[in-house]
């Protein structure tokens, strides 16, 4: 059976926890480099993505999880997650960027709190509509070489993957309906 690290540092890191748990997938904490020893898979939860990028400095995080995702291990970025796996954001306000997955992201995309909202999404390799929650999420403005798009939202990028990394712009975890996470639980070998 596989196991599953959250990115414990700041965010809804309690929510995947227990998503996970929900699909019969064990799930950890991840908050020092050695408990990346223990895990098959990755979730960099949403959250506040400049705050996340600056603990995982203070936390000397950065280099193992380079490492994890260099070694082929399945990471899934959800909300600020996806920020910090991104290469590029179009107001340059987000120090720490993983560059996993070769995209440009626009930060807030969606205007702020008031644009949170609820939808059902078409997500390519999941057969039903999926239910989605937006929480000041950002969108995806460009995807670059090697990058599959899997959702859109009026025209906006919200899902993306690339070899072993997916992310999206919803949280995933915050609804009763686990066919992203489960999606996700594919790519971990
Ligand atoms: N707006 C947040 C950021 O830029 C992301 C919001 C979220 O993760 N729900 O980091």
């Amino acid at each position: 059976t596989k196991t599953i690290g959250v990115l414990n540092l700041q965010g809804a890191v309690r929510e995947h926890i227990r998503a996970l748990e929900k699909i019969g997938v064990k799930a950890v904490s991840v908050k020092k480099e050695e408990d990346f020893d223990m895990i098959d898979g990755l979730i960099i939860p949403g959250g506040e993505s400049t705050a996340i990028g600056r603990l995982i400095r203070e936390h000397h995080l950065e280099d193992r999880l380079r490492q994890f995702h260099q070694a082929g291990h399945a990471i899934f970025g959800t909300c600020a997650g996806l920020i910090l796996c991104s290469t590029d954001d179009s107001h340059q306000t987000q120090d720490l960027r993983l560059g996993f997955i070769n995209m440009e992201v626009e930060r807030n995309g969606f205007g702020r709190q008031v644009a949170s909202f609820e939808t059902k999404l078409d997500f390519k390799g999941i057969e039903r509509p999926v239910e989605a929650v937006f929480i000041r999420a950002p969108f995806i403005e460009k995807v670059g070489p090697g990058v599959s798009v899997l959702a859109e939202v009026e025209g906006r990028i919200v899902a993306a993957e690339q070899n072993n990394v997916l992310v999206t712009a919803h949280h995933p975890e915050l609804t009763d309906d686990f066919a992203v996470l489960e999606y996700f639980m594919k790519k971990v070998s």
